[in-house]
């Protein structure tokens, strides 16, 4: 089945024939609109465009306009607004590392929120339909936040759907899960690990799922695959309101929202647009965004688009499942080592639940949440045998069981998880 994004694209963007030769253009365009915009409306780009004249022949030519960091929002997020506040109708503040105290504020119309319930409802048909009844394990209780925009979006497609926040009482979500015949669920990766763990009864009815995150481990996808559950997975930020790429029943690649945004994968060192099926950080460009539209934004995120096309059929480009966030990484004996590794290598044993890793005077201390008291012989041995073939031996590492059993651990350290290191 062709990811039902393709139809929700041709038809919001009016694409005629040839669809990717008219998409490409009707991209083209919308650059040259936003650019527009936001040269006249937000204070920041007046400035920073304030040599470009806004009339892009090519991509090439768009390739030459300067990026957006993180770092501009977080050191003024008002100098982004295009429009007097009374007319945003949510503001979302994100915490950001560093020690200038500053906070990254995004915000958004109705226009702006809109756009994105009508993205998730033409994503989701691709996994829920009319027979499904769908938990949402995000936060949804106010205006315009991740599960209200879910809910909309299900709600459209009329779909039964229960929003129940983050999970805190594994045990009430498993009760709910059970007394409500839910078979499908949106949350957030670290969350459905624990709960699949720790009550594995319930999976026996779970058949499908909505991991969204800056990266899904492939040892959770392929543990939860096993056990019959077709697991999708989504990406996307707060900066792309919300919603950027979601993958089709193929579920091997994400498509995103074409006609909304614009994605280019670039040299993370020189900002160089790199060719199809080359890893680099994901550049994102908005489109129609009325509050704070973002030209070239570095997301800083590992992405990479695929050379071949998906095999649902649709000419709509498709991109790698995310590797998480390019800074997520530890320094170990002059060796980058990004979190996604230690992912992959200790969440593969059922027992832990998450783990903390970091770096102490050559001697890499790894905490362990684990649910069962056991397999820490394994997980010495793996771990011994992982840094001795990357640090030759140089390295040291530490252990620390910790045998929580409650969850509230998991809830802290699941979305953007970062590193502790001294450096
Ligand atoms: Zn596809």
């Amino acid at each position: 089945m062709i990811t039902p994004l393709e139809k929700w694209i041709i038809k919001d963007a009016k694409l005629t024939k040839d669809y990717r030769k008219t998409l490409d253009a009707y991209q083209l365009i919308n650059i040259e609109k936003t650019i527009k915009y936001v040269k006249d409306n937000s204070l920041f780009y007046k400035n920073q465009l304030q040599d470009i004249s806004g009339n892009i022949s090519s991509l090439k030519d768009f390739s030459e306009i300067p990026f957006t960091y993180s770092k501009d929002i977080s050191e003024d997020p008002y100098r982004f607004l295009c429009m007097p506040e009374k007319f945003v109708k949510r503001i979302v503040t994100l915490n950001t590392s560093g020690t200038t105290g500053a906070n990254k504020r995004i915000f958004f119309t109705e226009n702006d929120l809109n756009m994105t319930v009508d993205f998730f409802a033409a994503g989701f048909k691709a996994m829920a339909g009319k027979n499904d009844r769908v938990l949402i394990m995000m936060p949804g209780l106010t205006y315009g936040s991740v599960g209200d925009i879910i809910k909309k979006s299900l709600d459209k497609l009329n779909v039964v759907n229960f929003v129940v926040g983050v999970m805190e009482d594994s045990y009430e979500t498993a009760r709910f899960i059970k007394y409500n015949n839910i078979n499908s669920i949106v949350a957030l990766p670290m969350q459905i690990l624990y709960l699949s763990r720790v009550h594995k009864d319930i999976f026996k009815s779970v058949e499908k799922l909505m991991l969204s995150a800056d990266y899904v481990p492939e040892v959770l996808i392929q543990e939860l695959s096993a056990k019959n559950c077709s697991v999708f997975t989504h990406y996307g930020m707060t900066e792309t309101s919300y919603g950027c790429a979601v993958e089709c029943k193929a579920l091997n690649g994400y498509h995103y929202r074409e006609n909304q945004l614009y994605l280019e994968v670039v040299n993370p060192l020189t900002g160089e647009v790199l060719e199809d099926g080359n890893w680099g950080e994901i550049v994102v460009t908005t489109f129609k965004r009325e509050a704070m539209p973002l030209i070239r934004y570095r997301t800083g995120d590992w992405g990479a688009f695929k050379t071949q096309t998906c095999k649902c059929g649709t000419f709509l480009k498709t991109l790698e499942r995310s590797r998480g966030r390019i800074n997520n990484v530890i320094n170990a004996c002059n060796t980058k080592i990004n979190t996604r590794e230690f992912d992959e290598l200790l969440l593969k044993f059922e027992s832990v639940m998450d783990y903390k890793v970091s770096e102490e005077n050559d001697n890499l201390k790894t905490t362990l949440y684990l649910h069962e008291n056991c397999c820490l012989d394994n997980i010495k041995a793996t771990l011994n045998s992982f840094l001795q073939n990357k640090c030759k031996g140089k390295f040291k590492f530490t252990l620390v069981p910790d045998d929580k059993k409650n969850i509230v651990f998991v809830h802290n350290t699941m979305i953007k998880r970062v590193p502790t290191s001294r450096t």
